[in-house]
């Protein structure tokens, strides 16, 4: 396990080999190796630098196990480090006590937020709970057509106003609609921009004042990298976050922004995305994880 990572600390390891104690002296080599594998997973910089002080902590005057190559012990430590900030295990998506449980969706344009919101209604659909999804980007209305498609596709109805209307009453009367059909579950899509914009956050602000979310699902784009970090920082102070959805996994980035995500927002990551297609949803895994973005 984790032979990329192993590869690039053997010219570290040669300082640990024959020790009897991971030390503050022995263990600098090691550490700049995991500094820059995590850097080239696209974690945040200051999250890297938090976390590798963590890992030195918890390193330091650990007794090499007999019979366990201090190496191995010192990945151990890391990967155990990064499991354990990611939340250790999958937690699950919240069901509130009196239906319907209604579900946020906020996020950048082109992140995969309305694909999530489609997917995160089949992965309900399939454990028998019914949704509603509400589709309140009114300045895209191809946002609104793809929503009212893709509901179409998975067989879950979509309640729209068209695009004259106010995204505020539109996620209002959903929501009303949701409880008065008595759906399992309300998703609400919501209208993303290029980039963060006051307007787009005080619409956000506001629908989330008036529908009482029981999720506000941030959906973050693994590829965003460096910036996922900012990005998470800006929602979770502005709304409040209670979760995550990391998507295109299914692309070339490891994954790191996973880690900035939890660390900045301390919201775990409920899933992943890992495709185009409406059922390309998994749930996370912290230890998956620890391992993708070790390598
Ligand atoms: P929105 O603007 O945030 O609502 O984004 P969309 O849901 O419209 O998605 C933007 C693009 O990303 C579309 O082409 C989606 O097919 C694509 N997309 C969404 N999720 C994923 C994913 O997990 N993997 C890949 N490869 N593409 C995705």
């Amino acid at each position: 396990m984790f032979d990329a990572l192993a590869d690039r600390l053997e010219a570290a390891w040669k300082k640990l080999r024959g020790q009897d104690k991971i030390s503050q002296s022995n263990i600098q080599d090691a550490l700049r190796e995991v500094r820059r594998a995590l850097l080239e997973a696209d974690v945040n910089l200051q999250v890297v630098k938090e976390f590798i002080s963590e890992v030195e902590a918890k390193a330091q005057g650990a007794e090499v196990i007999a019979g366990v190559r201090p190496d191995q012990q010192f990945i151990k430590i890391v990967y155990d480090e990064l499991v354990q900030v990611m939340g250790e295990t999958n937690v699950p998506l919240v069901q509130a006590q009196n239906p319907p449980t209604i579900v946020l969706m906020a996020g950048l344009q082109g992140t995969g937020k309305t694909t999530a919101t489609a997917k995160l209604a089949l992965h309900l659909r399939k454990i028998d709970r019914t949704c509603l999804m509400v589709a309140t980007d009114v300045y895209r209305p191809a946002a609104i057509e793809q929503l009212v498609t893709l509901g179409k596709q998975i067989d879950v109805p979509v309640f729209e106003m068209g695009s004259d209307a106010d995204p505020v009453e539109i996620a209002r009367l959903g929501v009303e609609r949701g409880r008065a059909e008595k759906f399992d579950t309300v998703i609400i899509d919501t209208a993303g921009r290029l980039q963060i914009d006051a307007d787009m956050m005080a619409e956000l602000a506001r629908i989330k004042e008036v529908v009482q979310p029981h999720e506000t699902l941030l959906v973050v784009d693994a590829m965003t990298g460096q910036e996922a970090a900012n990005l998470t920082r800006t929602f979770h102070e502005q709304i409040g976050i209670t979760g995550a959805i990391l998507t295109k996994l299914d692309g070339d980035s490891r994954g790191g922004a996973a880690l900035s995500v939890r660390r900045i927002s301390g919201a775990p990551i409920k899933f992943v995305g890992v495709g185009e297609k409406v059922e390309a949803l998994q749930p996370f895994y912290p230890d998956r994880m620890a391992s993708r973005i070790l390598g």
